[in-house]
C-alpha cells in the first residue's frame, strides 16, 4: 500500500458537523498525554460514549476506552448484553406494534417492564401476527413470543384474549403490561383483565415503591394503589431501555390457543383524512417552512402523498398554516416515522420537536443548513420544482401499480 496520506472529505465533514450522528466517533480519542513538566495528564471528559438517549456513559470494563486512535466512521457503540439464562419470573408486555413496529409508547412500557423485572426476571414480549421490527434487542426484549395465524390478524380482541390466556397459563407472569392506548392496548387490556378476573391499574404513569400511580377523575386526580398484576400504562410511564442489548430468545406456546366464537366481524380499516390526524399521532408528516413559495402546490403534494401537514413557526406566524400544525418546542413534539421538511432551516426549536422522528427528509436550497445536517436524505434545490417532480413521481408510481393490478 502506498504511504501517501489520502484525505477523506466526507469524514472531515462529519468531524466538523456536531449534529451528525457519527460526529463523536470521528473525534480523536486522546485521553492522556505528557504535560510540559513531564507529568501525565488525563482528560476525564474524553472518556466514555454518548448513549442513544444522548446521556454520556462510561464503560468501566475499559472496552470503550483507550485504543481508538484510528478515526473511523464505522465505529459502532456496542451496548453490553443483558442475559437472563434462567428467569425467576416473567414480566409480560403486549406492545401495540402500530404499523408492525414498536411505538414510543411500547418502548416506554418495555422500560417499565425492566424496572419491574430487576436482574432476576425476564421481559417477555407477546406480539400478534407478522411484524417488521428489528430492534427488539435494544428495546429490552429478553424473550419473544409471536402468536401467528390468520385468527389473530386485524381487529380480533376476543381471539387475542384467548392467546394471552394461553400465555398466562404457561408462563404465569408476575405482571402483565399493556399500553393504555387507543391503538388496541387499552381495549385488549380491559378485556383481558375481565377474562382473568383481575382489577387492572389503568392510565398508570409511574410505578414506584410498590405503588402504581394512575390518572383518575377525568384526568384531574392521581390514584395510588399497590402494584397491580395487570397494568395499563400511559405514555412516558418509564424511561425506555437505552443502555443494554437483550437476547430476544424466541419462545413458543406448548398448547394450541382455543378458538373464540367471534361476535365481531372485522370489515377492515376505514380510510381517514390525513389532515384530521392529530400531529402527535401522525406517522407521515409533510411540513412546510419559510422556503415554501407556492402553498397550493404544497397542499397538493401533501394530498398526493397522503401525508399529514405540519409547519414551522414562521409559516404559522405568516398565516399560511393553522397554529395547531406547528411543529417544535412551542408547537407539537412529533414522533412520525417519516418527516419531510420543505424549506425549513432547522432552527433548534424546530429540531427539538422532531427529535423522536425515525427518518427525516429535507428539501432545501441551502446545503449547509441544520435541517440538512439532521436529515437522513436531502434534496438540494428549489422547493416548487422538487414538489412538482414529486407529484409526477407519485402519479407515475400509482399508474404503474394500477397497470400491474389490471
Ligand atoms: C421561544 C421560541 C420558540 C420557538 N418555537 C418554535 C417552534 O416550536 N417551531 C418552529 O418551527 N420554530 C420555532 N421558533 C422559531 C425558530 O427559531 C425559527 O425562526 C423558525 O423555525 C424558522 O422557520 P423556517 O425554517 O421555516 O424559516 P427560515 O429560518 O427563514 O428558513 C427557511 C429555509 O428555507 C430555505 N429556502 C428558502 N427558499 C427556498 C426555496 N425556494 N426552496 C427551498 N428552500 C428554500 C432556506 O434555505 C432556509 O433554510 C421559536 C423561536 C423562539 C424564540
Amino acid at each position: 500500500m502506498s504511504d501517501i496520506i489520502r484525505r477523506d472529505p466526507r469524514a472531515e465533514w462529519i468531524a466538523r458537523n456536531r449534529l451528525h450522528p457519527l460526529h463523536a466517533a470521528m473525534q480523536p480519542a486522546q485521553h492522556s498525554w505528557m504535560g510540559p513538566n513531564g507529568v501525565i495528564r488525563k482528560n476525564p471528559h474524553g472518556i466514555g460514549f454518548i448513549g442513544p438517549n444522548g446521556i454520556k456513559r462510561i464503560d468501566r470494563s475499559g472496552a470503550q476506552q483507550g485504543g481508538t486512535t484510528k478515526r473511523s466512521a464505522a465505529v459502532e457503540v456496542q451496548l453490553p448484553l443483558h442475559q437472563v439464562p434462567a428467569p425467576a419470573f416473567f414480566i409480560c408486555v403486549v406492545p401495540d406494534m402500530v404499523g408492525g413496529r414498536l411505538s414510543s409508547h411500547d418502548r416506554d412500557l418495555l422500560g417499565l417492564a425492566h424496572q419491574l423485572a430487576g436482574s432476576d426476571g425476564a421481559v417477555l414480549a407477546v406480539v400478534f401476527g407478522e411484524h417488521k421490527e428489528n430492534a427488539f434487542s435494544t428495546a429490552g426484549v429478553d424473550r419473544l413470543l409471536v402468536l401467528e395465524g390468520e385468527e389473530f390478524s386485524g381487529y380480533a380482541p376476543e381471539q387475542r384474549v384467548q392467546g394471552l390466556r394461553a400465555v398466562d397459563n404457561q408462563f404465569n407472569p408476575r405482571h402483565w403490561l399493556l399500553p393504555d392506548s387507543r391503538s388496541g392496548g387499552g381495549e385488549l387490556g380491559r378485556r383481558f383483565a375481565a377474562a382473568l378476573g383481575e382489577r387492572p391499574a389503568t392510565r398508570v404513569w409511574q410505578v414506584k415503591d410498590q405503588e402504581c400511580i394512575g390518572r383518575a377523575g377525568a384526568g384531574l386526580q392521581d390514584l395510588a394503589r399497590p402494584v397491580a398484576r395487570l397494568i395499563l400504562a400511559a405514555v412516558e410511564c418509564a424511561e425506555p431501555v437505552s443502555e443494554t442489548r437483550h437476547e430476544v430468545l424466541p419462545v413458543e406456546l406448548s398448547t394450541a390457543v382455543a378458538r373464540s366464537l367471534s361476535r365481531i366481524e372485522d370489515l377492515g380499516a376505514v380510510a381517514v383524512d390525513p389532515a384530521a390526524i392529530p400531529m402527535a399521532e401522525a406517522e407521515f408528516i409533510f411540513s412546510g417552512g419559510n422556503g415554501v413559495k407556492d402553498w397550493d402546490l404544497f397542499h397538493q403534494t401533501a394530498a398526493a402523498l397522503g401525508a399529514t401537514e405540519g409547519a414551522s413557526r414562521v409559516a404559522v406566524d405568516d398565516g399560511f398554516m393553522a397554529r395547531d400544525r406547528q411543529v417544535g418546542a412551542s408547537g407539537t413534539w412529533v414522533t412520525a416515522r417519516v418527516y419531510v421538511a420543505v424549506g425549513i432551516s432547522g432552527a433548534i426549536q424546530h429540531l427539538q420537536g422532531i427529535g423522536a422522528c425515525d427518518k427525516v427528509v429535507a428539501i432545501n436550497l441551502d446545503p449547509g443548513c441544520d435541517m440538512i445536517k439532521r436529515a437522513d436524505l436531502s434534496v438540494i434545490g428549489e422547493s416548487a420544482e422538487i414538489l412538482r417532480a414529486l407529484i409526477a413521481a407519485v402519479e407515475a408510481y400509482r399508474n404503474d401499480a394500477k397497470r400491474d393490478a389490471a
